[in-house]
């Protein structure tokens, strides 16, 4: 039987469709949360990320401030960039595209945004709330998973999740999330021993590898829950019929464009899993999705108390 397949692209409209009420209610307070984006140099991905971005503001009404300093840039000087953003009241959240230039410290630059702005999650502030268990701003692309999860009625209580990858943008942050979701965790990565057969024994597998199509089916369990996190342009046209044997509308697409995306799930698990996100189309939506979430958060737990007379809800 074919996977379910769980699409990005519906979740993040209700994500949406539920975070133009509390739009509507900020700004009726004379409150229009703002998103400042900052874009150091003109790596070609980066400026694509960055657009997607702002549009997403523009789509939902928030105010954005797109910054672009030139990569030559020092690490002070960005520095004192992100000081006065984390001065502006009219801006909620600061997002530094990454990667920065090499000559720039980007850990310092990261440690540098206010927390109460941290929309990408990634301050040291917000990881130490994560851990915790009381999260306010949570790393988008893991806490997009977790909408998943929740809006496709997915239970996480006691499953066994498996997490393959452990940085601090996806692998860490998501295992700690559904640990806080009362499933029971494990992390796999490079070292890991016998990675088929740990990964066979759950019931929900997140992939965040960064490795074109590594999760086969003789990975997954049959009517597992299977998250693809993963991004990967494929230019090569042996790989891409190996991935796309069985999928002759993909490897028509593929042939005339020159290259195609994958994720870090092979196309065939699709045939062994119970659900599937795709790629493209599956978590991607949902990280700009989860970023709006975040600035819109952070605007009312910032100023929302100010507007309303009162306390601010998390
Ligand atoms: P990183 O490169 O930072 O981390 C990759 C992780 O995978 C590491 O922990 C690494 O292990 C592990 N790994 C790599 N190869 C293997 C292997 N052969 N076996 C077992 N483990 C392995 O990547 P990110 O977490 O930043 O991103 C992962 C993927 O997700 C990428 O494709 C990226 O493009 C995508 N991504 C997608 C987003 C979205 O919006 N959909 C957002 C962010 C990322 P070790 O630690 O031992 O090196």
């Amino acid at each position: 039987m074919a996977a379910q397949i769980l699409s990005g692209i519906t979740i993040r409209d209700q994500i949406y469709a539920d975070l133009a009420g509390d739009i509507v209610k900020l700004t009726s307070a004379g409150i229009r949360p703002g998103l400042a984006a900052v874009l150091v140099g003109e790596n070609p991905a980066s400026k694509v990320y960055v657009k997607s971005k702002i549009a997403a503001c523009e789509k939902l009404g928030l105010a954005s401030f797109h910054i672009t300093p030139p990569a030559s840039m020092t690490t002070e000087e960005l520095l004192a960039l992100i000081r006065e953003l984390n001065h502006r009241d009219e801006v909620d959240g600061i997002l530094v595209q990454l990667p920065l230039p090499p000559q720039i410290d980007s850990k310092r630059i990261l440690e540098a945004i206010d927390p109460a702005k941290d929309v990408d999650g990634f301050h040291p502030v917000s990881v130490g709330h994560l851990v915790a268990g009381r999260p306010a701003l949570v790393a988008c692309t893991p806490a997009g998973v977790m909408e998943i999860f929740k809006r496709s009625g997915i239970a996480l209580e006691g499953a066994n999740a498996v997490v393959l990858g452990r940085s601090d943008i996806v692998g860490k942050p998501m295992a700690l999330l559904l640990i806080h979701a009362n499933a029971t965790v494990t992390v796999c990565h490079s070292k890991t021993r016998n990675l088929p057969e740990v990964v066979r024994r759950a019931d929900i597998v997140v992939a965040a590898l960064g490795r074109a199509c590594m999760v086969t089916p003789e990975y997954v369990r049959p009517g597992a829950t299977v998250i693809d996190v993963g991004i990967n342009r494929v230019t090569d046209a042996a790989q891409a019929e190996g991935f796309f044997a069985h999928f002759p509308e993909r490897l028509a697409e593929f042939r005339a464009k020159g290259h195609a995306l994958v994720g870090d799930v092979h196309p065939d698990v699709a045939s062994v899993a119970g659900a599937l996100t795709p790629v493209p189309g599956g978590v991607g939506p949902l990280t700009i999705a989860m970023l709006m979430s975040n600035t819109v958060k952070a605007a009312r737990l910032r100023r929302g108390s100010r507007a309303a007379g009162g306390s601010a809800r998390p």
